[in-house]
């Protein structure tokens, strides 16, 4: 089955790197044979029409939104404000799908429409990464397009009822390292001990992050960011030699490790897992009397939400992504989504007796 998606990415790879080949003759076509444009002409047309059209980060590095401008001046879906209002209601439909065995199986899909939609079609800008890090300059009275905000102040309310669903189901940068991930890989890359180093860096990072901003009052990640250099390939687009680096770090720790910007550095996932320690908030908790302790909920989580320590397993909800692969796992319906109260189980005590724990 995972051939097929990878098939279906191959081919929108195909589809961008044409799209790119034909915008390049027509701008040469243009550039060279009609009109003989002096700098003078282009410059205001470039920096004030070009740019101020689109709703700008704070601090954006300009070369970049050059690069970009020529794929959103041209599609036709539209300002970035629809795409945000495209990703939050995908968001609200994978919570619905997600809670149905059923439609569960419609994951891959949705990785696959985040990926090509979010990602290589619209050259992954915005972003739920640059719609937060517009809301911590927008605190701090930077000059901010309110609009630009919406994506990630969007997520929280539906973070709230249906889960971590934006993260499982169309995360176009988790689609990516989802679809690179090799799932026989080294058993280190899925200790717990590893789960646990990757929370502390990431848990620095954005305090980094926050840092940063305050101190410059601009946004940087996006000259930096990896992810705009691979969903951009068709562009050319100039990217530092940072970006590359990390590119090349992003590739090779996907195939060997579960998502490993989720993980590592995205500050989207930490905050809205947040939210799952809310009271009536989305969960996923153990039921009392149909658990057997057998333990193949915690081998199907493959981003280490459910880890085990001797002889208990413990469901963290900041972690989980709602894929609903632990639910499905379960042959005893042991799992289910519920509300966090004060009681929910998500601690479970695996017996001493299964037959499963000589393993
Ligand atoms: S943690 Fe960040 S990068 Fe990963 S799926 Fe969630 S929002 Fe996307
Ligand atoms: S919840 Fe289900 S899969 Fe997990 S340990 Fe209990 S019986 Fe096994
Ligand atoms: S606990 Fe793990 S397997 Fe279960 S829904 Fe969350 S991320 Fe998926």
């Amino acid at each position: 089955m995972y051939r097929f998606y990878i098939a279906i990415l191959a081919f929108l790879l195909v589809l961008t790197f044409h799209n790119s080949l034909a915008q390049t003759d027509e701008f040469k076509s243009f550039s060279e044979d009609s009109v003989a444009v002096s700098d003078d002409e282009f410059k205001p047309f470039s920096e004030e029409t070009v740019v101020s059209d689109s709703l700008k980060c704070a601090g954006c590095p300009t070369t970049i939104c050059q690069n970009t401008k020529p794929t959103s001046l041209n599609y036709s879906w539209g300002s970035p404000l629809l795409i945000t209002i495209i990703a939050l209601c995908l968001t609200i439909l994978a919570g619905i799908f997600v809670r149905f065995r059923a439609t569960r199986n419609f994951r891959i899909p949705f990785l696959v429409v985040g990926i090509g939609f979010f990602g290589f079609y619209n050259g992954a800008c915005p972003c739920m990464i640059s719609s937060f890090e517009n809301l911590v300059l927008l605190v701090r009275r930077v000059e901010v397009n309110w609009l630009n905000t919406l994506w990630f102040l969007g997520l929280i309310p539906i973070t709230y009822i249906f889960g971590k669903v934006w993260c499982g189901w169309v995360c176009h940068l988790g689609a990516l390292q989802e679809f690179l991930f090799k799932p026989k890989s080294k058993a280190w890359f899925r200790s717990e001990r590893t789960a646990i180093i990757l929370r502390r860096i990431r848990y620095s990072l954005l305090v980094a992050l926050i840092v940063q901003l305050v101190i410059m009052d601009k946004i940087f990640w996006c000259s930096i960011d990896p992810f705009m250099a691979v969903f951009n390939i068709k562009l050319n687009y100039n990217y530092e030699w940072v970006s590359g680096i990390l590119l090349v770090a992003l590739v090779v720790t996907s195939i060997f490790s579960y998502r490993p910007f989720c993980r590592t550095v995205c500050p989207v996932g930490i905050l809205l897992g947040w939210i799952a320690a809310i009271p009536g908030a989305s969960i996923i908790g153990y039921k009392k009397l149909a658990c057997t302790s057998c333990k193949s909920c915690n081998d199907s989580c493959d981003i280490n939400a459910i880890l085990r320590r001797k002889r208990v397993s413990f469901l963290d909800n900041k972690e989980c992504i709602a894929c609903g692969n632990c639910i499905d796992s379960c042959s005893n319906c042991g799992l289910d989504f519920q509300r966090k109260t004060k009681f929910n189980r998500v601690v479970l005590f695996l017996r001493r007796s299964s037959k499963h724990l000589k393993n």
